[in-house]
């Protein structure tokens, strides 16, 4: 049943050529115990390892059951090993770290038995060798005769055809010897053993058949055997190691060595430590930024005004500002860099309606602001008096009358109303201090800063006799009645054709056109945040300034203007370009001098400022409406400045990755070169390439999800003394935080890193020669 058929094997090293074998031929008989004899160096274990398929002849043909082995293929020969050869060796070859049960049971394992089936089995070949009270010790606890009987176990427990034996005495006393004998021979029944021995007596007393050695070639032969060519269906079971085998086989090596690996996995850990923290800081001031800049800049509104900056013209001039020097003597006339920088924006109800179509979900308040004069007169002591809203001196706001071009918003500050009428902009980010929240147009609001600061010119200006410093009570204040004169009311028509304001402010006041403004409530910011959002003084509802545009822009006053080259009111010529904001303080401007635009939160932002650039696609230059957008001019630069430190932060931390992964690289390589004889077991038994590189890579498997852990572990405990620390310089709270995403990944990472480091040396431990592996020491 099995046939050597003119083998030859020879090993050249450097110039020496060694005939292991050298044309042998033998024919071996299903059943029977065949002792081969030899000097050292003579081929026996060439030979044996040649029919156990650990190694491969040069020439010639092994037929096993009437099948030429030409043809086989690396997997055939891994079937062949594990079903049909069962090995024993000199040394035993026992796995150390495997408990004597697993070692007796790696080769089902590897074939993929069933683990009842396994462990029955197992037992059985136990009680065969007589060891079934010591099953689940350790290698380290059994004396060498009771380590070879493990050895005869595991290699009966698949019940093979051929059991081949390498010496298997040479390590042990004559009376162990015996009893080792009695079993092979009893063994010899069923199967075909062919044993390698050093000692005649041994052979001569127990084997049916002698085969003398010398030199690679067979000598003598006691009883030769011609087989009959027999072809019967020889079919192999393929081999296979599932990852959890490899996972258990690691694991219990790596159980051998708590210490080293530990201290590997805490070494390469600190990469991820490093990321780790990194992350969890970066994370944590993100957050702290988001939230600032959600809270506060997230209130700034997009600001279209009139006279809009080009921030592209403003870079440009500041671009050419380069150090060379024109030459010649002549001077060129320009135009300053912010003046050319300047840009009018063309505001019409175009654009007007284009922004009132703006997503709901992207903006939540739109405000447009009419700067809009306002003809107010105020009853104070009895007498109506000209009042302001303008928080700036009284003289300085008539200054203004004259050169109505240099009109800063002539009323006081203006809020937004949302698009449904509604005042949630003063709801969120404004309190009561006194009175109530305004509930009409009409109603008036005084805003005081978080020290219940009212400015005090825009009080002077409503008429109160007040002092720097001086206390009010609130009741005072909520409740002043202001009229709003309309201008037919308001301006006199003199016969030169200019027009005057008219001196009876009773009458006007009392006219059916006036509007009777309240202060309904003084209102205060709510947080720092929000400070400053409205101008400290009066402020009122945006829809009023509309109000008054509609009543006054036929007037005729205004209407006077439109037509004139002149201004109306003092008979001067208009400066090119001023006529809109003549109109603007005539309270008769259309279109608004302002438009403000609140997005819902700091992400609709983006949303709102495409949808305005879309407006001036394809537009020329001088049609372009430009705007402001401050907050994300601020925000853009921080977010930008915290994501450039991380990667460099991660930067660093990634080199320390990349050390940790050749370190395993090297960790792993001499696990492999510790492992060589495990190797050849493991081939030995039948497992596959394949199935050895899987064993290492789920060491480092093991390794690379523990310093994963480890480090993340690590990393989290490390963020709460860094918080105390932080907390304590920087006033901010629990700003490292791990994000679990991050720890995740962090671990992924690291198996990844430490799995690729390892893989190169296990593929160098599973291409390792199987003889070459078992004959080390
Ligand atoms: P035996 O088992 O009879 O002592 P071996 O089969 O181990 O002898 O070796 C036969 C010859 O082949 C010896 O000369 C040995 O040095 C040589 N040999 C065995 N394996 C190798 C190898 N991998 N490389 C080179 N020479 C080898
Ligand atoms: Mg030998």
């Amino acid at each position: 049943m099995l046939d050597l058929k003119n083998i030859k094997k020879y090993y050249t090293v450097g110039d020496t050529t060694t005939k292991a074998l050298d044309d042998v031929s033998i024919s071996f008989r299903e059943k029977e115990f065949v002792s081969i004899l030899g000097a050292s160096g003579s081929g026996k274990t060439t030979m044996l390892n040649m029919i156990g398929g650990l190694d491969r002849y040069d020439s010639g043909d092994l037929v096993i059951n009437g099948q030429s082995t030409k043809t086989f293929k690396d997997s055939d020969w891994d079937a062949y090993r594990n079903n049909s050869v069962g090995f024993i060796f000199q040394n035993y070859n026992i796995i150390t770290h495997l408990s004597i049960i697993d070692n007796v049971t790696m080769g089902m394992t590897l074939s993929g038995v069933g683990s009842e089936e396994k462990i029955t089995k197992a037992k059985e070949a136990l009680v065969r060798v007589g060891l079934e009270k010591h099953m689940n010790k350790k290698p380290a606890q059994l004396s060498g005769g009771q380590l070879q009987r493990v050895a005869i176990a595991r290699a009966l427990a698949n019940d093979p055809e051929i059991l081949l034996a390498d010496e298997p005495t040479g390590a042990l006393d004559t009376e162990t010897s015996h009893e080792i004998m009695d079993l092979i021979k009893e063994l010899a029944k069923d199967r075909l053993v062919i044993m390698v021995t050093h000692n005649p007596e041994l052979a001569e007393e127990y084997s049916d058949r002698i085969i003398r050695f010398n030199d690679g070639v067979v000598l003598d032969d006691s009883d030769p055997y011609q087989s009959g060519e027999v072809n019967e269906d020889f079919e192999l079971k393929r081999t296979k190691m599932s990852f959890w085998t490899a996972l258990k086989l690691s694991f219990t090596n790596i159980k051998t060595k708590k210490g080293r690996t530990f201290l590997t996995m805490f070494a390469s850990s600190i990469g991820i430590i490093g990321i780790g923290i990194v992350l969890a800081l970066s994370n944590g001031f993100q957050k702290q930024i988001d939230s600032t800049q959600s809270e506060t800049l997230s209130q700034f509104p997009v600001t279209i005004s009139r006279v809009g900056l080009d921030s592209q013209a403003a870079m440009q001039s500041q671009a050419s500002g380069k150090n060379n020097f024109a030459k010649g003597q002549s001077v060129t006339a320009k135009k300053s860099a912010a003046e050319s920088a300047q840009h009018i924006n063309k505001l019409d109800q175009k654009y007007v309606d284009y922004v009132q179509d703006i997503k709901k979900s992207a903006a939540k308040d739109l405000a447009f602001s009419y700067t809009t004069g306002f003809n107010l007169v105020r009853q104070v002591d009895g007498k109506y008096q000209p009042v302001t809203f303008s928080n700036q001196d009284q003289s300085q706001a008539q200054g203004q009358m004259g050169d109505p071009s240099a009109v800063v918003g002539v009323g006081g500050a203006v809020y937004p109303t949302d698009r449904q009428g509604k005042m949630s902009f003063l709801h969120r980010n404004y309190q009561v201090l006194a009175g109530k929240y305004p509930q009409k147009k009409t109603d008036l609001i005084l805003i005081a800063d978080q020290h219940n600061n009212v400015n005090l010119n825009a009080l002077k200006n409503l008429g109160f006799d007040v002092k720097n410093d001086q206390n009010l009570k609130a009741s005072k204040l909520i409740g002043t009645k202001v009229k709003l004169v309309a201008n037919d009311d308001f301006y006199q028509k003199l016969p030169t054709g200019t027009f005057v304001p008219a001196r009876d402010y009773a009458q006007m006041a009392n006219s059916s056109r006036a509007k009777t403004l309240t202060v309904t409530g003084i209102l205060r910011t709510k947080s720092k945040n929000s400070d400053g959002l409205l101008a400290n003084g009066v402020a009122y509802n945006d829809r009023l300034t509309k109000e008054v545009v509609d009543q006054n822009k036929n007037s005729a006053i205004a209407t006077a203007q439109r037509a004139s080259q002149q201004n109306v009111l003092t008979g001067q010529p208009i400066k090119a370009g001023t006529q809109p904001d003549l109109m603007a303080y005539l309270g008769a401007a259309s279109v608004p001098s302002t438009i403000q635009i609140y997005p819902k939160s700091f992400k609709e932002k983006d949303q709102v400022t495409d949808y305005l650039d879309k407006y001036n696609h394809g537009k020329s230059a001088d049609d372009k409406i430009v705007y402001n957008d401050l907050a994300g001019n601020i925000s853009s630069l921080t977010g930008g400045l915290m994501d450039a430190i991380t990667y460099v932060l991660i930067g660093f931390a990634a080199i320390s990755l990349v050390t940790s992964m050749i370190m395993i690289a090297i960790i792993t390589y001499t696990s492999v070169l510790e492992r060589t004889k495990e190797i050849g077991v493991l081939k030995a038994l039948g497992a596959r390439k394949k199935d050895i590189t899987r064993v290492f890579d789920a060491e480092t498997t093991i390794l690379g999800v523990g310093s994963g852990i480890l480090g993340v572990l690590i990393a989290w405990l490390i963020t709460f003394p860094a918080n105390v620390v932080l907390e304590k310089v920087t006033d901010l709270s629990n700003v490292a935080q791990l994000n679990p995403w991050h720890a995740v990944l962090l671990i992924i990472i690291s198996t990844i890193l430490t799995v690729l480091g390892g893989h190169v040396p296990a593929r160098m431990g599973s291409k390792k020669d199987a003889a070459i592996a078992l004959r080390s020491e």
